[in-house]
């Protein structure tokens, strides 16, 4: 009984691969909610064979910037008369069509268009395979997976690097050589592993992620050279994580993250408190390039206010909050500015005097009774009493919470999973510091007090007021 060439032979690469679009973009960037793409090349492949080549230039709608010209040689003048991407989406969404989508770096081309398709509402959603990730799966001990060392290393010769068209096409050879060196096997093999773990960041290896738990802590992210990028906490460490890289087309900043993260490193709490206050002194200290900068001040202001006095409010520096001082405070600020400023706002709402305030010096009515925005105590039109009742509503939301306790305190947490154990020890708003179990409080009593801080401050407020069933240690006596 005969039987046909296909049920017998293996499949090769070339039946096993779907058709595939290789796709290069330049932009005027690095930010893919933000930044305009100015040249788009596609191959195409079928079966392994090039079928067509396509690439247009596009007007960014954006200034592309100096160095970028001179990377790319796609001068603002060579765009100024090219289509609009809105002009080109049909085509390219044809193109794309049911084709998976191979890219170097796959996330940040992939990140643009899905952006640029997502304004003119279109939801762009292919499968997309990264040859950097591909590379380095396939040939793990090579030091650089970039474009051009690959070129080099698998012996591709092409010119007009960084034009969008000369790099897809490389990209074609690139997946030739790898099939040619590692075997159609080992290829699509690797490509399958990829689709598994399809969202991990393209120089972040797999293992990264092994022995990171679900449990409370803080983690850093470090780029090249081990510089450090973010710290951030969570309660699941692990789904947290993942969560930055399955959002990064989203927002500019985990989208720069995922392209620089190279190694994690991970610290267990025992609870929530401690994973917010180990961030905020890891931030503090050690200034991560991706986060929002928290700077340690030395001293802050506040708004201090005796009502009963009726006398004028004061911007004060602040670095203790005890039960003598407290009552009388309203907010803490990084800087006098920003004490006065809010202060400002607070009158003008409220109708206030800006004189009666000490805002404004001189005699007679205040500027903004001119401008009717006082109610007109500074020419007696308005009685004392009721001005200093305003300027409690005005104040009111701003005023610094007493110290719930009669002093010192400690707060227990006990991760249930991992047995870990943590007791925060705090005083009027200022951490102290932790230890890992009750006979070490002793030792900490002798510590130095810590001064305050405004990001602590924030934390415990906003802690102490959401959680139900917080364990605390008396230890004011
Ligand atoms: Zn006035």
């Amino acid at each position: 009984m005969p039987v046909t060439a296909s049920q017998t032979e293996p499949e090769s690469i070339e039946q096993a691969l779907p058709p595939i679009a290789f796709v290069d973009l330049e932009t005027t960037g690095m930010r893919p909610t933000r930044d305009g793409i100015t040249e788009i090349g596609i191959v195409l492949s079928d079966q392994g064979r090039i079928t067509e080549e396509w690439s247009t230039l596009l007007n960014p709608e954006a200034h592309i910037p100096w160095k970028i010209q001179e990377l790319t040689g796609i001068s603002n003048g060579m765009v100024r008369d090219a289509p609009r991407f809105e002009e080109v989406a049909g085509e390219v969404a044809e193109l794309l069509q049911e084709r998976l989508f191979v890219a170097h770096n796959a996330r940040f081309d992939y990140g643009f268009l899905k952006n640029a398709f997502r304004r003119l509402g279109i939801d762009f959603s292919p499968r997309v395979l990264c040859t950097v990730k591909l590379s380095r799966c396939l040939f793990p001990h090579q030091p650089r997976h970039c474009l051009d060392a690959l070129k080099r290393v698998h012996g591709i010769h092409a010119d007009q690097r960084h034009r969008a068209l000369a790099d897809a096409k490389s990209l074609h050879f690139v997946m030739q050589a790898f099939q040619q060196k590692v075997g159609s096997e080992a290829l699509l093999s690797a490509m399958q592993a990829q689709y598994r773990r399809q969202s991990l960041p393209p120089h972040l290896d797999e293992h990264m992620l092994e022995g990171i738990g679900n449990t409370p802590g803080v983690y850093l992210f470090y780029g090249e050279n081990d510089v450090l990028l973010y710290v951030g906490k969570s309660v699941t460490l692990r789904t947290r994580i993942l969560s930055h890289f399955s959002s990064d087309t989203a927002s500019d900043r985990e989208m720069r993250m995922s392209q620089q993260v190279r190694r994690i490193e991970t610290i267990e709490t025992a609870g929530e408190l401690g994973a917010l206050l180990l961030e905020a002194e890891l931030v503090k200290q050690r200034q991560p390039t991706l986060n929002r900068q928290l700077r340690r001040y030395r001293s802050l202001c506040s708004i201090q206010w005796d009502i009963r006095g009726g006398g004028q409010p004061e911007v004060v520096a602040i670095d203790r909050l005890d039960a003598a001082n407290t009552p009388h405070l309203y907010g803490l600020y990084k800087t006098r500015r920003a004490a006065l400023k809010t202060l400002k706002q607070a009158a003008d709402d409220y109708r206030l005097c800006h004189k009666h305030m000490g805002l404004e010096k001189g005699d007679g009515a205040c500027f903004g009774y001119q401008l009717h925005r006082c109610n007109g105590i500074c020419v007696g039109e308005e009685p004392e009493m009721q001005h200093r009742i305003r300027m409690l509503e005005a104040l009111l939301p701003l005023k610094i919470k007493a110290w719930p306790f009669n002093g010192r305190i400690g707060i227990r947490e006990q991760h249930p999973a991992s047995g870990r154990e943590e007791i925060h020890v705090l005083d009027h708003w200022c951490y102290l510091g932790k230890v890992s179990h009750e006979e070490a409080l002793e030792q900490l009593d002798t510590a130095v007090s810590a001064r305050l801080d405004i990001d602590i401050y924030k934390i415990l407020r906003r802690y102490l007021d959401k959680s139900g069933s917080i364990e605390i240690i008396d230890l004011a006596s």
